[in-house]
C-alpha cells in the first residue's frame, strides 16, 4: 500500500485505509453480494491482499475453473445436514464452482466435495443453517485435493 501511494497516477480513485473492523464489515458485505473471497500471496508465505470477485469476471477464478491452474482451494469444504435442509435451493445459486446441486430424489442440497473450494457462500446464505464448513485435512480423501 505504501508503494502504491507513491504512484497516485496509477490509482486515480485514491486508496482508502480501513480499520480491521471496517475490513471485516466489507468482507461481510461482499459475502452478502455473493462474491468469492480469495487470498493473494504473490508467491510469498504472507497475505498480500484479499480479493472479492466472481466468475467469470475474475481472472484467477477463470484460469482455475476453465484451464485448471493458478489458484488453490480453501482449507475447508462444505457439508450439508440433511436433517436441517428443506430443499429450498438458495445455496445452489450461490456456488460458483459447480459443487452444489439439488438431490431431486431426496429434495435436499447435495455437495460434491471434490469440487468444493470452501468459499463459504453457501453456508452464509442457508436460512436453515444446514451447511457447515469442515477442515479439508480431516477428510482423508480430500486432504490432497487442492
Ligand atoms: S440453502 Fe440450506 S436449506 Fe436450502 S437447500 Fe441449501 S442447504 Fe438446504
Ligand atoms: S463452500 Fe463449496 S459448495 Fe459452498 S458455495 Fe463455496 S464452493 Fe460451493
Amino acid at each position: 500500500m505504501l508503494k502504491w501511494e507513491r504512484y497516485p497516477e496509477r490509482y486515480k480513485g485514491g486508496v482508502k485505509w480501513l480499520s480491521i473492523e471496517e475490513a471485516k464489515q466489507w468482507l461481510r458485505e461482499m459475502d452478502r453480494r455473493g462474491f468469492v473471497h480469495s487470498l493473494m500471496l504473490f508467491g510469498t508465505r504472507f497475505i498480500a491482499g484479499i480479493c472479492n470477485c466472481d466468475y467469470p469476471i475474475c481472472d484467477a477464478l477463470t484460469m482455475r475453473l476453465d484451464h485448471g491452474f493458478n489458484m488453490l482451494k480453501g482449507h475447508y469444504v462444505a457439508m450439508v445436514d440433511y436433517d436441517l435442509c428443506n430443499g429450498c435451493g438458495v445455496c445452489v445459486q450461490r456456488c460458483q464452482f459447480g459443487a452444489l446441486k439439488m438431490n431431486v430424489t431426496q429434495d435436499r442440497a447435495n455437495i460434491d466435495q471434490m469440487r468444493c473450494f470452501g468459499c463459504g457462500l453457501c453456508e452464509t446464505a442457508c436460512p436453515r443453517k444446514a451447511i457447515s464448513l469442515v477442515e479439508r485435512m480431516t477428510i482423508p480423501a480430500l486432504k490432497e485435493v487442492w
